[in-house]
C-alpha cells in the first residue's frame, strides 16, 4: 500500500511539473501525453497504468512460428521487460496489467528448442522475467496465457505470481488470482481462482477475466478440461482427434471450414459458465455503482480486433455479457495472444485492443491514461504499441471516434521487424524496391486495387463495392498510394498465426 502511495504521489508531481511547463524526465511519451493529446490544456489523468503482453521469453535463438508464418525474437524480450520497467517508472503509472504468456512453452522441453535443453528451463526462465518486470515499484496484475499452462499448473501459478504470501519479503504487489476465493480454499487450486476485479481508483472496476477456464492445458479431472474436449470434439474434431493421440504440434485447423470453428484449437480457451455468471454480476454490481469498466483477457473476444483464429471458445456469450449486463459501462477491452495487435470498436462502443507482442515489435509497452470520458494509449517509440485515443460512448452515441490511423504502420513494422533478420539481403533488397515503387505509383485507371482487410482479418467486413464503381471512382493520390502499399503488404503479411 505504502509502494502504492508513492507511486501515485510521484504520478501527480510529474503532471504537477508539466502544468508548470517542467519536464520531471526526458521521456517523450510522457512528454505528449502531458501535453494533452485531447487538447492543448493540461488535463490530469485520473489514474495511468501500464500495459505489456506476450513476453514469452526464452533462452533460446530467433525462430519463426510452427506455421512458419513470424520470427520470434526469444532473448530480446528479457531486455524489453526490462525497459518496460524502466519506462512505468519513470512515467509513474500507478499499477500494471500483464496480459499473459510471460515465458514460452519451449522452456518446459516438450517441442521446439526446448527438446536440446539438458532440462527443462521454465523455473529459471520464469524467474529472469520476474526480476525484470520486479524493477518496477507498482502493483502488478497478471492475466493467465496459454504458455503459462504449458509451463506450471495452477498452484504453481499462485507460487510464483501471486506476491506478497506469507513469508515473502520482496516488496511486490502482485496478482494473478483472487485474494479472497484463495483464502475461502486454500487447499483447491483450479481455474477459477484466476479472475477477479478490483477498483483502481473511484469510479472505475477492472475486471481480469481467465480465458483458460475451459482448456485442454489443465488437469484432467477438472471441469474445465472436460468441457474443452467436449467443445473441441464438436467443433473440431481432426484437431481433437491429433490431442488423443498425442500430437500436440501441427495444424489444427484442417478441415476446418465455418467461421465459428475456427476459435477451438488448443491454443485458445474459454470462460466457462461458471466465471461467465461471476462476469454477470460484476458487471451489474460495478454499473449500479456508475463505475467505467475495463475488461481484461489474455485471449481476444471481438473478431474484428483479432482473427477468427485467435478468440474465446466462448466470445458470443462473453460480448453479449458485456453489452447486456455492462452496457454503456464497459469502454474497453483490452487482450494480448495475437503478436501483431488490433484494434475495433464494437456495435455497443466497446473498444477492443490487442496488445502487439515484444517477440515480434521493438519497444513493445506502453501505458494508458484515465480520463473520465477517455482512455489515452500511449506507446513507446515507433514500431510498439500504436498510441490511441479512446473516446467512450454516451448515451447509445459514439463521442467522435479517431479512426485507427495506425494500423498500416504497425502492419509495416511487423513485416520490418520480422523480415529483418531472416530474410537474404538480395530478397530484403527486391522487398523494399517493391514496396517504394509502389508507394511512389498511383495505381492505373481500372486497376485500382481493392485495400486489403488488414486490421480484422477473418473478421466481419463490409462488402466491397461493385467492380464498375470501384473502376470509375476517383481517388486522391495518396488514397491511392496508400491502398497499394497495403495490398503489397497484403500479400507479404502472413495468414494468422498460430500462437
Ligand atoms: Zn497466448
Amino acid at each position: 500500500m505504502r509502494s502504492r502511495l508513492l507511486q501515485v504521489t510521484r504520478s501527480r508531481l510529474a503532471f504537477l511539473g508539466a502544468g508548470l511547463g517542467l519536464h520531471l524526465q526526458s521521456d517523450p511519451a510522457l512528454a505528449k501525453s502531458t501535453s494533452g493529446a485531447g487538447g492543448s490544456s493540461v488535463q490530469r489523468p485520473q489514474f495511468r497504468f501500464g500495459v505489456i503482453a506476450d513476453i514469452q521469453f526464452c533462452d533460446c535463438d530467433d525462430a519463426s512460428n510452427f506455421a512458419g508464418t513470424e520470427v520470434r525474437h526469444y532473448r530480446g524480450t528479457l531486455s524489453q521487460a526490462d525497459a518496460a520497467a524502466e519506462h512505468w517508472n519513470r512515467s509513474g503509472v500507478d499499477f500494471v496489467v500483464q496480459l499473459g504468456d510471460l515465458i514460452d512453452g519451449q522452456n518446459a522441453g516438450g517441442y521446439g528448442a526446448g527438446l536440446d535443453f539438458a532440462e527443462p528451463q521454465s523455473e529459471s526462465a520464469l524467474a529472469r522475467v520476474v526480476q525484470a518486470l520486479s524493477k518496477c515499484s507498482a502493483p502488478m496484475y497478471h492475466a493467465i496465457g496459454n504458455h503459462e499452462l504449458y509451463n506450471f499448473d495452477w498452484r504453481g501459478l499462485v507460487k510464483r505470481l501471486q506476491q506478497p504470501q506469507a513469508g515473502a519479503a520482496n516488496g511486490r504487489d502482485w496478482h494473478v488470482a483472487s485474494a479472497e476465493r484463495l483464502r475461502q480454499s486454500p487447499e483447491e487450486c483450479t481455474a477459477h481462482k484466476f479472475y477477479f476485479s478490483w477498483r483502481p481508483a473511484e469510479g472505475w472496476t477492472f475486471v481480469m477475466l481467465n480465458a483458460y477456464a475451459v482448456s485442454i492445458e489443465q488437469d484432467k479431472s477438472s471441469d474445465g478440461f472436460r468441457q474443452a474436449c467436449q467443445l473441441l470434439s464438436e467443433h473440431n474434431p481432426k484437431c481433437f482427434e491429433m490431442i488423443m493421440n498425442g500430437v500436440t504440434q501441427g495444424d489444427f485447423f484442417t478441415g476446418l471450414e465455418r467461421d465459428e470453428d475456427m476459435r477451438f484449437v488448443p491454443f485458445n480457451g474459454g470462460l466457462g459458465e461458471g466465471q461467465l455468471q461471476w462476469l454477470r454480476e460484476e458487471l451489474r454490481a460495478a454499473k449500479s455503482r456508475g463505475d467505467r469498466i475495463v475488461v481484461m483477457s489474455h485471449v481476444p473476444m471481438y473478431a474484428e480486433a483479432a482473427t477468427l483464429r485467435t478468440l474465446v471458445y466462448d466470445s458470443e456469450a462473453a460480448l453479449e455479457i458485456l453489452h447486456r449486463d455492462g452496457g454503456g459501462n464497459v469502454v474497453a477491452v483490452l487482450a494480448g495472444h495475437l503478436h501483431r495487435g488490433g484494434y475495433a470498436i464494437d456495435e455497443g462502443g466497446i473498444h477492443h485492443v490487442t496488445l502487439q507482442s515484444p517477440l515480434n515489435f521493438e519497444n513493445c509497452f506502453g501505458y494508458i491514461d484515465a480520463y473520465a470520458d477517455r482512455l489515452e494509449l500511449v506507446g513507446c517509440g515507433e514500431q510498439g504499441i500504436p498510441s490511441r485515443t479512446m473516446r467512450f460512448a454516451t448515451a447509445g452515441s459514439h463521442l467522435g471516434q479517431e479512426p485507427a490511423t495506425r494500423t498500416y504502420d504497425t502492419a509495416r513494422a511487423y513485416v520490418r521487424y520480422t523480415f529483418r533478420a531472416t530474410l537474404p539481403v538480395t530478397t530484403m533488397y527486391r522487398y523494399q524496391s517493391i514496396l517504394g515503387r509502389l508507394r511512389r505509383t498511383p495505381p492505373r485507371e481500372n486497376e485500382v486495387p481493392t485495400p486489403a482487410p488488414m486490421a480484422p482479418l477473418g473478421g466481419r467486413l463490409p462488402p466491397p463495392p461493385p467492380a464498375h464503381t470501384r473502376h470509375r471512382r476517383q481517388r486522391s493520390s495518396e488514397a491511392a498510394r496508400s491502398s497499394a502499399a497495403r495490398t503489397d503488404l497484403a500479400l507479404l503479411m502472413p495468414p494468422p498465426p498460430p500462437k
